[in-house]
């Protein structure tokens, strides 16, 4: 059986799509999965944001 096949949320906009076809975002303890670099962009500018704020 194909673990491929396996269908995940998008962490920005939550549409489901293969783990196969999403996009990865890495950091020290953590791995984020988006539909698009689209998404995952837009995710870093809010981080980005939020830290500036804090
Ligand atoms: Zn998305």
């Amino acid at each position: 059986m194909p673990k491929e096949n396996k269908k995940i949320p998008c962490h920005e906009c939550k549409k489901m799509i293969p783990k196969s076809a999403a996009v990865h975002a890495e950091g020290k303890d953590y791995v984020l999965h988006f539909c698009s670099i689209e998404c995952m962009d837009y995710w870093k500018k809010k981080q980005k944001k939020e830290k500036k704020n804090s």
